[in-house]
């Protein structure tokens, strides 16, 4: 496990290093907003980083009786359109490089306004995963690294706002830690485990768990199917948050694959292409996380997330291709490839939250295809939904909170005979993996919405950023919170 223990907001805990990250122009001598939170010590070393001479300054500042590593770093500037209000991928890239692996850390974020305040917070907490087996890091000392920040024109967070971001980074943290667990580790149980701890001491969160055969009777048939194979059995897990006071009308519910591991099934993958398939979980982490840390903050609506958790394992119980399954909607699915299992559990969970739980909005996140990388690429997660104006506020809180996001194309007349089957109402997988893949998985996951219900979808595909150089980002968290803000 990490030694790191990260905290936001003011603090006069002596460090051993500070590691300062902004623009030039906010790094500067004359940015009193900076200075009143890192002190006059340092402030002459910074010169040859304002002057565009170098990117990153580290010199040793003489503090009272101890000496402080001072670390000055240049964040990129370069924003077009779609790259969020602060380069949040570089503040992580930045804070990763820059932090001493050892010794208390103060980090401070010089900012250009408020706006960026979330998305800047909400990165470094991704550079600070919890999963680490390593023997060498069980062996350092716990330390804590603390967050203040600069949001400009004399905009310094609030302690409530430093609070609010920093049950933010938790959540992030949380849901990138079971990520990166194995699924030795974590399985269906052990997460659902996993799942009761986190909650244990937010009274406004309930948890129900519909979990092995009660799945079928109850008709879960593509949770049921997918994960009936594996030892531990599949779950829908409903976390339930109801705010002590209610001042928002909405019923927002999150629905997450939670695929603790993905063989494939019999459609059983390739060797080297099954490596990382613990991940196949994050999409339902992320939605453990926001729905922890809207309740922490005080989220004034009801508000749901479900779990949609399985292991799409291989054995004798395993479901095959040809098979023909009833999901919860009633729709049946011709099974052609036992790898497309994502939409299986997903389409339960969104029918579930459409016919059950009346959502007003739907927001299902899944690292579902392999193909939502070329469409959006690593960072962007992409988006597809019916409506025009739910994809404009799920594009904007990926802008605002860092975790970026692109539409997809929205076209289920034209993409539905991808599906096509001669026996059942669809099948699983497409024909054509040529025809605008990412958008016909969500398509497939939408099929399964309460049909005349009148509420707003949006699916997420987190294929991409859900993870960075193997590990996992927690992507997903501080988006679906700032989509609540939003709607
Ligand atoms: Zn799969």
């Amino acid at each position: 496990m990490s030694n790191t223990t990260l905290t936001y907001g003011p603090t006069s805990k002596a460090v051993s290093a500070v590691v300062t990250i902004g623009e030039r122009a906010t790094l500067a001598p004359t940015n009193s907003d900076l200075w009143k939170l890192l002190g006059d010590d340092a402030k002459n070393t910074v010169e040859p980083l304002v002057e565009s001479k170098t990117d990153v300054i580290t010199s040793f500042v003489k503090s009272g009786d101890t000496r402080v590593q001072h670390t000055f770093a240049h964040l990129g500037k370069e924003r077009t359109r779609h790259t969020g209000v602060i380069r949040s991928d570089l503040v992580h890239d930045l804070v990763a490089a820059q932090t001493p692996k050892e010794g208390d850390v103060k980090i401070v974020l010089a900012l250009e306004n408020k706006e960026q305040v979330l998305s800047a917070g909400a990165a470094v907490a991704r550079a600070f995963p919890l999963y680490n087996k390593k023997s060498s890091a069980q062996k350092l000392k716990p330390r804590i690294v603390n967050v203040e920040i600069s949001g400009g024109g004399g905009n310094i967070p609030t302690a409530e706002q430093y609070r609010q971001l920093g049950n933010i980074a938790d959540s992030i943290r949380l849901a990138a830690r079971l990520t990166d667990m194995p699924c030795s580790e974590l399985n269906t149980t052990t997460y659902i485990a996993e799942v009761k701890e986190a909650i244990k001491d937010v009274p406004t969160i309930k948890a129900e768990i519909i979990s092995g055969e009660e799945l079928k009777t109850r008709g879960f048939g593509g949770i049921y199917g997918v994960g009936k194979a594996a030892e531990e059995p599949p779950a829908l897990v409903v976390l339930t948050y109801t705010p002590e006071k209610k001042t928002i009308e909405n019923k927002p519910v999150f629905v997450g694959k939670g695929i603790v591991y993905d063989t494939g099934g019999l459609s059983l993958k390739s060797g080297a292409g099954m490596c990382g398939m613990k991940g196949d979980m994050g999409g339902s982490a992320a939605c453990l996380g926001a729905i922890l840390a809207a309740a922490k903050n005080g989220y004034g609506g009801s508000l749901t997330a479900l779990l949609c958790l399985a292991e799409n394992a291989i054995g004798h119980k395993a479901q095959r291709p040809d098979d023909i399954v009833t999901m919860y909607s009633g729709k049946t699915v011709e099974l052609n490839n036992t790898d497309a299992e994502g939409r299986l559990v997903l389409g339960d969970g969104v029918a579930y939250a459409s016919r059950d739980l009346k959502a007003t909005h739907i927001i299902d996140i899944a690292t579902l295809t392999g193909a939502q990388l070329m469409n959006t690429g690593k960072k962007h997660a992409a988006i597809l939904s019916r409506d025009e104006d739910f994809e404009r506020a799920v594009y904007a809180a990926g802008q605002a909170s860092g975790d970026w996001v692109y539409p997809i194309i929205y076209a289920p007349e034209v993409l539905k005979k991808e599906f096509e089957s001669k026996f059942a109402d669809m099948r699983n997988s497409v024909g054509d993996r040529a025809n605008a893949q990412c958008s016909c998985a969500g398509h497939f996951v939408e099929s399964h919405l309460e049909e005349g219900w009148g509420g707003k979808w949006v699916h997420v595909d987190i294929a991409g950023p859900a993870h960075k150089e193997q590990k996992a980002t927690g992507f997903g968290v501080a988006l679906l919170l700032d989509v609540l803000e939003k709607i």
